[in-house]
Parts: structure tokens; sequence; C-alpha cells
């Protein structure tokens, strides 16, 4: 297999490798089996390869962590398939480096630490408070000082001044989640999975991007989140 760059940088992430199912190894393969399904972005190629998504699950479920397969982290959610964390990034990114982003639904932060390999900020927001503490101590024990994490409802209103130039939204909205859309620079995109009007059980991967004179819609793979709930837990 190629050699990937490294984008951990100098954070010292060798010292969770593990072997076996935790290995750099099993990493790799995940990496390869995400490119055979379609993912081209060799950046966020590099950092699918970088991030130790086995931290982010119970070690009874560490040796799943590199199959790409949604797991679950308790509450209720689930850690999202690496397939469309990464399809999700490439869609941030299109293929640009990424000043700020804004994630609404930390969950383990793994997506927030994939993120945070690709963008010089990322704010993250999570609504269940007991998945912020245990996220919170990942992305530090990974050294990731460029992330924001926060306990609240992502899609209640936000600091009116923050604009980014990337809004992914982690969990299944039934309707465009509008108020975020102010938070867009324009040529920004908003990746969220919404559902196929009354019926909330198919959702899309939908990119909503502002142009100069609005916002423009387009609708692509076909996905199953968690839903997005009001309010705090
Ligand atoms: N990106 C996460 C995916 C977590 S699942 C990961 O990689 O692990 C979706 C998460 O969205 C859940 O943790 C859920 O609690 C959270 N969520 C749902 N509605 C929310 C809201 N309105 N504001 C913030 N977080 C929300």
């Amino acid at each position: 297999m190629q050699k990937d760059k490294d984008l951990s940088g100098d954070r010292d992430w060798d010292r969770f490798n593990g072997i076996g199912m935790t290995s750099p190894r099993a990493r790799a393969r995940m990496v390869a089996q995400l490119r055979e399904k379609g993912i081209h972005d060799e950046t966020v190629l590099a950092a699918m390869n970088a991030v130790p998504r086995h931290i982010f699950v119970e070690e009874s479920l560490a040796s799943r962590a590199y199959d790409n397969t949604p797991l679950p982290i308790g509450y209720n959610q689930t850690i999202s398939q690496p397939w469309v964390v990464a399809r999700m990034t490439e869609l941030a990114r299109q293929g640009k480096k990424l000043r700020s982003v804004l994630e609404i639904g930390s969950g383990s932060g793994y997506q927030t630490a994939v993120l945070a390999l690709v963008a010089d900020r990322v704010y993250t927001v999570e609504r269940i408070g007991v998945l912020v503490a245990k996220a919170r101590r990942h992305l530090r024990d990974l050294k990731l000082t460029n992330v924001a994490i926060k306990h609240g409802d992502g899609s209640a209103t936000m600091d009116e001044l923050l604009q980014v130039d990337a809004i992914v939204v982690t969990a299944g909205a039934t309707a465009l989640p509008e108020a975020l859309l102010e938070h867009l620079e324009i040529g920004g995109r908003m990746v969220v999975p919404l559902a196929e009007e009354g019926n909330p059980e198919r959702q899309r991967l939908t990119v909503i991007e502002r142009t100069a004179t609005g916002f423009k819609e387009e609708t692509l793979d076909p996905v199953r989140f968690v839903p997005l709930l009001p309010g705090t837990a």
C-alpha cells in the first residue's frame, strides 16, 4: 500500500497504536476500502489514516473499530460509519483547505478529530452532556487544540457572529436547519443528512452551498443517521 502523507503532526499518536485489529495496518485496510468505495480526496484519506478510531469506542468494540460500520457509543447514539465520515468531510472540503468548520452532533468526537486535521479551526456542538465530556477527553488526548466543543442544541441559535466555510450536521434532519445557514460564508457549504419529505427513514446526504445570490441544493447518497433532536440532555 502506498505511504500516505502523515497529518498527525508532532502529536505523538504512535502511542495509541495497538496490535492486530487496532493496529495501523488495520486502519490502512480501512482506508484501502474507502478508496475502493469511491473516496478520492487524498487529504481526507490521509486524515482517516491518521486518526485512531479505536480510542473513540468502548474497549469491548475496539476490535471492530476499522470495520466500515457504525458502532454504539451509548445513550442510543452511534459513531458514524467510516465511509460516511470520509464522504461528509470530502463534500465539506471540495478539494480546498478549510479555515473553519461547524459540526452539529459531536457524538464520540471521531468526525470532529477528522475535521480537525483538514481545517484550521473546528467548532462542535453536542446535546448530550455525558458524550461532550467523553469526546472532550478524547480530543484532548489527541492534542487537537484547534477544536472547541460545546454542550448545547446545535439547531438552536448560536453566536451570531460565527462565520464558517463549512457546516457538517451528523444527525438526521427532517427539515433543513435553516437557522444554521446564516453562519455560512459565501462559497461555503452545509452537508446534512436530510429526510425525504414525509419519510424520516429515507435520508440523503444533501449539500447546500451559499452563493452570492442565494443557496444551491444538491441531493446525494442515501444514508442512515440517528435523529437531530431539540433541547439538551
Ligand atoms: N459525529 C459523531 C456522530 C454521532 S451521532 C461521531 O463521529 O461519533 C449524532 C450525534 O448528534 C449524537 O451524539 C446526538 O446526541 C447528536 N445530536 C442530535 N441532535 C442534536 C442537536 N440538536 N444538537 C447537537 N447535537 C445533536
